[in-house]
């Protein structure tokens, strides 16, 4: 069994050390900040089996343009910060290809097929009570024209993955979610989702759980140093601890540990904003997308939350929680019965332009596994994230890894 190291306990690096503690290794997991509130403590709940179009398609070129105009729309760019988002802007575009979409389509599908399962292996790993429930989702839209595109969508998912999916008119949608009162064109209902309860009490059961079972400590990473004779990790308090492997598990601040390494990647925030009820007497009986908005509203077992959209800034740009009270504005077309107050949230999705994760090791010392870039999915992916983690760490890499670091080395 090896000694393990772990940068980050947010959801993707608890997963990874739930699953590797749980295989008997030695696991020391590093966190600057262990009651914090990341991307992980605050998204929107859904495990989206079926959400596998990367983000980087070729309609984003007709899209996007009117999208920037509005800057509570649902996608906008904090323009001062334009040019450390330019490398990142230029791959993303780059990326807008049929047949880019095609092969991230099929890679994230292989990690969509176990996701599942792996969550509930590592729900019995960590022997946490049950936090997923099949909630089903219905994406509303505008037009016509969104809804066909809607249909498509759905339709490419059932013949990869298999998910059913109905087309509902306003009244079918109303018969799900008798909230919707206000006027909208037609809805996709995808009984392929699930949800967790809510994904703060999930990220706490698992850090509490790995505080029994491996080393949980407070500190930055700062550096990563491979030596002969294992590889070692440096905190910023300037403490140094030998490990046989490490993970790097850190969100969007994977880059500073990446680059520190020598090595290239383009990792940005794409930053969404919600607002989170919980004294409504009422909630939505399932997840509801507004597909023209690029925003969704989630219950949760102890709320209704309200946010999503996507604003690529610098991680440490001050938030515009307009975007959120623009969310809750819009929602009210839909659902009138939606209050004002609720409390608002910024989270950072650490983002690839590829929309695909980076789960692999170092292209020249197998000892470092990389584990983040997990974008709009990273709840989702967590489990099955730290299944391929462990098999890395055993030297079971796969043959051709579409998630690999190596495809931003050049
Ligand atoms: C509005 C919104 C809604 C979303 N909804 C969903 C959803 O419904 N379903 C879904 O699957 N995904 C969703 N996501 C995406 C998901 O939340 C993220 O992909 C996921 O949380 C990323 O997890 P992470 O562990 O990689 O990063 P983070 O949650 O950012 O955690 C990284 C951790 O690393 C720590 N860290 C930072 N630097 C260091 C260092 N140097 N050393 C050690 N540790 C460090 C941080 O303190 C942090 O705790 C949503 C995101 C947002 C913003």
């Amino acid at each position: 069994m090896s000694r393990i190291a772990i940068a980050g306990a947010g959801i993707i690096g608890a997963a990874c050390a739930t699953w590797l503690a749980g295989q008997g290794h030695k696991v020391t997991i590093y966190e600057p900040d262990p009651d914090g509130l990341p991307a992980s403590a605050g998204n929107a709940a859904l495990i989206a089996l079926p959400e596998i179009a990367p983000l980087a398609s070729p309609g984003v070129f007709k899209a996007v343009p009117g999208w920037l105009l509005d800057p509570l729309g649902p996608l906008t760019i904090r323009w001062p910060d334009l040019p450390a988002l330019a490398p990142w802007l230029v791959a993303f575009l780059a990326s807008a290809t049929p047949g880019h979409g095609r092969r991230a389509r099929a890679a994230l599908a292989q990690l969509m097929q176990t996701a599942l399962e792996d969550h509930r292996a590592l729900l019995a790993i960590a022997g946490l009570d049950d936090y997923l429930q099949q909630s089903g989702y219905l994406a509303l839209h505008d037009t016509p024209t969104s809804l066909a595109s809607g249909l498509e969508e759905a339709e490419a998912v059932r013949k990869l993955l298999g998910h059913d999916y109905q087309r509902l008119d306003p009244a079918g949608a109303r018969r799900l979610v008798p909230q919707l009162e206000g006027a909208f064109g037609g809805a996709v209902h995808l009984p392929g989702y699930w949800k967790v309860t809510n994904p703060l009490t999930v990220l706490r059961r698992y850090q509490a759980a790995l505080r029994q079972r491996a080393d949980f400590v407070t500190g930055k990473v700062v550096a990563i140093e491979q030596r002969s004779d294992g590889v070692a990790i440096r905190t910023a308090a300037g403490e140094t601890a030998l490990f046989d492997k490490i993970v790097v598990a850190s969100g969007v601040w994977s880059r500073e540990l990446v680059r520190g390494l020598g090595l290239r990647v383009l990792l940005e925030t794409e930053r969404g904003y919600n607002t989170t009820y919980s004294d409504l007497d009422w909630t939505l009986p399932m997840p509801l997308g507004f597909a023209d908005h690029g925003f969704i509203a989630s219950p949760l077992i102890d709320g209704l939350r309200v946010g999503g959209a996507v604003e690529l800034a610098k991680p440490d740009t001050p938030a515009n929680f307009g975007r959120a009270k623009a969310m809750r504005t819009k929602m009210r077309r839909y659902v009138p019965a939606l209050p004002e107050g609720g409390k608002e949230w910024m989270g950072r999705r650490p983002s690839t332009p590829d929309s695909l994760p980076v789960i692999g090791t170092h292209p020249k010392d197998e000892r470092i596994v990389f584990a983040f870039g997990h974008g709009h999915l990273g709840l989702t992916l967590s489990a099955v994230t730290a299944r391929r983690v462990a098999d890395l760490i055993a030297g079971k890499a796969p043959a051709d890894n579409p998630f690999s670091l190596a495809r931003f080395q050049r």
